[in-house]
C-alpha cells in the first residue's frame, strides 16, 4: 500500500489530536475549541513533529461550514428570515463599514498602501459562520430573537463577502495592483462577451446572480427537495436518506458556488431553508449531525495550522491592536447599533458577543489581498493571529456580556425602589426583557418543557384550576403560551436563574417533561436542593436515565416507552379480552401476549 496519503493523515491526525487537546481542555474547565486550535498549532508547519496538509485541512474545514449551515437552514424559514431583515442589513452594513475604517486606520498606521489596508479592515469585519453558530447552539439561542438576528446578520455579512471577493480583484486591476493576476468570473464572463462592465456592472451582475440563485432554490427547489426527500424516506432505508442528506447539502452548496458564484455556506443555508417547512426536517438535521461535528472540530485544527507563535514575539503590539478592533471594536459597534433598534440589552449583548471573532471568509480576504500584491504578508498575519486569538476569547466574552446582562437587570430591578419614585412611561419592554421577573406564584406547579408530554400535563392543571407556570426554550413556543395566557419563563431550565424566576422554593411540584436525561437530571437535581419538600415527577426513555433521575431527587419517574407498551397492552386486552395483561417484573417492561385461545376452548 502506498503511503503517501495526505488526506487520510490530515484527517486523522486532525481528529485524534483535537480529540487529545480537546479532552485535556474540558478537564482545565476550558472549552474544548481551545484544545482544536492548539491541536491545530502542533499539526502546523510552525511547530516540529506531524505536519498535517496545509491545503486539505481547510477544504476538509469547509465541509463542516457547509453541514453547520445546513443545519441552521433546516430551522429558519423565509419568515424568520425575512423578519429580522430590518435590523440585520443595516446592522451588518454599519459594522462592516466602521470594522473596516478601524482596520484601515490600523493598516495606515503600519504604512500599508490604502488597497492592503481596505482589505485587512474588511478581513477583520467578518464574523466565522462556524465559531458563531457553535456559540449560539451551544447556549441553545439559534431559536430564540436574538439567535435569529445573529443569523440574519451573518447572512448579510456572508452576502457582503461574496460581493467583496468579486470586487477586490476588479478594483485591484482598475487601481493597478501590482500582480492583478486574479480575474472574477463576472470581469471574464463580460470580457467574453465584450462588455465592458466596469464596477457598477459588476456588482449588478453579481447581485443579479444571488437574486437568481435564491429564485431557483425557492421556486425548483422548494419543491424538488423535500419531494425527493420524501420519496427517500418512503424506501425506507435509514442510509440512503441519510445519504441523501447528505447529497443535497454539499451537491446544493457546490453547484451554488459553481453556477452562481455565492458562497457554499450560503448555498448550503438556502438548501436547509427549502427543506425546513417539511416534517422531515428534524430527521434531516439529526442525520447530519455526527458528521457535521466531526467537520466543525476540522475547522479549528486548520485555523491552529495557519497561526505562526512567533508573532506574538516579534509584533506584539500590531497583534495586540487587531484583537482590540476584533473583540471590543466590533463588539461596541454591533452594540449600538443593535440598541438604536430598541431591542433589548440582552439581545445587544449577545449579539455583540458573537459577533466578536473572525474566521474563515478572512483567511480567504487575506489569501486574494496578498496574492493580489495588495496586502502584505504581515498583514495576513496579523489576521491569522487575531483570528486564533479571537476565537480563544469568544467563550469568555460571552460569559462578560451574560454576567454584564445580569448586573443590568438587577439594577434595573431594584432602580424604582431605590429611588421610590414611579417608573417615567417608557417603550414596552420587549419579550427577551419581561421574562426576567419573577413570578409572583405561590404554591403552583412548574412545568419544564411544552412540547408533547408538557402540553398535556399543563392542558389538565388548566383544566383542573391548578396555578402552574412553564419554562421552555423554544421561542416559537413561548409566544404560544403567552396568546393562551400561560405564564412561561423563556430560556433553558437547567440554569439556576430561571429556576429562581419560577419560585422554585415557594413551588409545590415540578413536572420535568425534556427528553434530555442530563439536563432533567440537572434540573431535578437543583430543584431538589432548593426545595427539599417539592414533588418532582420526572420524564425518561430508558431503565438507566429512571435510575439516574431518582438518584437526583426525582420522586416518581414515568419511562415513556413503558407508558407506550402499557397503552398498546390495554388496547389489545379490548380485542383479545383476558388472555392479554401487562407484567411489570423486575422493574423492567415485560409484555406478555399469551396465545389466544382457539374458540373451542371456550
Ligand atoms: P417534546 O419532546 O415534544 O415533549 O418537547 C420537549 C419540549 O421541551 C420542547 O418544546 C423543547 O423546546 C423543550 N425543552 C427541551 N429541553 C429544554 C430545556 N433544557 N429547558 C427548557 N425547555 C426545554
Amino acid at each position: 500500500m502506498p503511503h503517501d496519503t495526505p488526506l487520510i493523515s490530515t484527517i486523522v491526525g486532525g481528529l485524534v489530536l483535537a480529540f487529545v487537546l480537546g479532552t485535556l481542555a474540558h478537564r482545565l474547565r476550558m472549552p474544548p475549541l481551545v484544545g482544536y486550535l492548539v491541536a491545530g498549532v502542533l499539526a502546523g508547519p510552525h511547530t516540529p513533529g506531524f505536519v498535517a496538509d496545509q491545503s486539505l485541512a481547510p477544504e476538509l474545514a469547509e465541509i463542516g461550514v457547509i453541514l453547520l449551515m445546513f443545519g441552521v437552514g433546516l430551522h429558519f424559514s423565509l419568515k424568520d428570515l425575512l423578519s429580522v431583515r430590518g435590523i440585520a442589513v443595516p446592522g451588518a452594513i454599519v459594522q462592516i463599514g466602521f470594522a473596516t475604517l478601524l482596520g484601515w486606520g490600523l493598516g495606515a498606521l503600519m504604512g500599508w498602501p490604502t488597497g492592503g489596508s481596505l482589505v485587512f479592515g474588511l478581513a477583520l469585519s467578518v464574523a466565522s459562520t462556524v465559531v458563531l453558530l457553535k456559540a449560539l447552539q451551544e447556549r441553545r439561542l439559534i431559536d430564540s430573537d436574538r439567535g435569529r438576528i445573529a443569523v440574519g446578520w451573518l447572512i448579510v455579512e456572508d452576502l457582503a463577502m461574496v460581493l467583496a471577493l468579486v470586487l477586490i480583484p476588479a478594483a485591484a486591476s482598475i487601481g493597478g495592483g501590482e500582480h492583478a493576476t486574479a480575474e472574477p468570473l463576472s470581469a471574464a464572463i463580460s470580457r467574453l462577451l465584450g462588455l465592458d462592465l466596469g464596477m457598477g456592472g459588476i456588482i449588478v451582475m453579481t447581485l443579479v446572480k444571488v437574486v437568481i440563485f435564491v429564485g431557483v432554490m425557492l421556486v425548483f427547489g422548494g419543491r424538488l427537495i423535500p419531494w425527493t426527500m420524501h420519496r427517500i424516506a418512503h424506501s425506507g432505508s435509514r442510509e440512503l436518506f441519510r445519504l441523501g442528506v447528505l447529497a443535497i447539502a454539499l451537491g446544493v452548496a457546490f453547484g451554488a458556488s459553481k453556477l452562481f458564484g455565492v458562497s457554499l455556506a450560503l448555498g448550503a443555508f438556502f438548501a436547509g431553508m427549502v427543506l425546513a417547512e417539511s416534517e422531515l426536517s428534524q430527521r434531516a438535521a439529526q442525520e447530519s449531525l455526527p458528521l457535521r461535528d466531526a467537520f466543525t472540530v476540522l475547522f479549528f485544527v486548520s485555523v491552529g495550522m495557519l497561526f505562526d507563535p512567533n508573532i506574538l514575539i516579534d509584533k506584539p503590539l500590531p497583534v495586540f491592536a487587531t484583537v482590540l478592533i476584533i473583540v471590543i471594536g466590533k463588539s461596541i459597534a454591533a452594540f449600538l447599533i443593535v440598541r438604536l433598534f430598541r431591542k433589548p440589552v440582552g439581545t445587544a449583548l449577545t449579539i455583540s458577543a458573537s459577533l466578536g471573532q473572525i474566521g474563515e471568509f478572512s483567511f480567504i480576504l487575506a489569501a486574494l489581498g496578498v496574492s493580489l500584491g495588495l496586502l502584505p504578508e504581515e498583514g495576513r498575519d496579523l489576521i491569522l493571529a487575531g483570528a486564533l486569538i479571537s476565537i480563544i476569547l469568544n467563550p469568555l466574552l460571552f460569559y462578560a456580556c451574560d454576567r454584564l446582562r445580569r448586573v443590568l437587570e438587577r439594577t434595573k430591578r431594584e432602580e424604582p425602589i431605590a429611588a421610590n419614585v414611579p417608573e417615567p412611561a417608557k417603550e414596552p419592554e420587549p419579550e427577551e426583557e419581561e421574562n426576567r421577573q419573577p413570578t409572583a406564584l405561590r404554591g403552583h406547579a412548574i412545568i419544564v418543557g411544552y412540547g408533547r408530554v408538557g402540553s398535556i400535563v399543563g392542558q389538565n392543571l388548566k383544566s383542573s384550576g391548578t396555578p402552574f407556570l412553564v419554562i421552555e426554550d423554544s421561542s416559537n413556543r413561548i409566544g404560544e403560551l403567552r396568546d393562551q395566557g400561560i405564564e412561561a419563563i423563556s430560556g433553558n431550565a437547567a440554569s439556576r436563574e430561571l429556576l429562581d424566576l419560577a419560585n422554585i422554593a415557594g413551588a409545590r411540584s415540578l413536572v420535568i417533561a425534556i427528553p434530555n436525561a442530563f439536563e432533567a437530571c440537572r434540573v431535578a437535581d437543583q430543584g431538589r436542593t432548593i426545595n427539599p419538600s417539592l414533588l418532582i415527577v420526572a420524564r425518561a426513555h430508558s431503565d438507566a436515565e429512571v435510575d439516574e433521575l431518582l438518584e437526583y431527587g426525582a420522586d416518581t419517574v414515568i419511562m415513556g416507552e413503558r407508558e407506550i407498551a402499557m397503552g398498546m397492552v390495554d388496547r389489545l386486552a379490548q380485542v383479545h379480552h383476558d388472555s392479554v395483561r401487562y407484567e411489570d417484573e423486575a422493574d423492567t417492561a415485560t409484555i406478555a401476549v399469551e396465545d389466544t385461545p382457539s374458540p373451542d376452548k371456550e
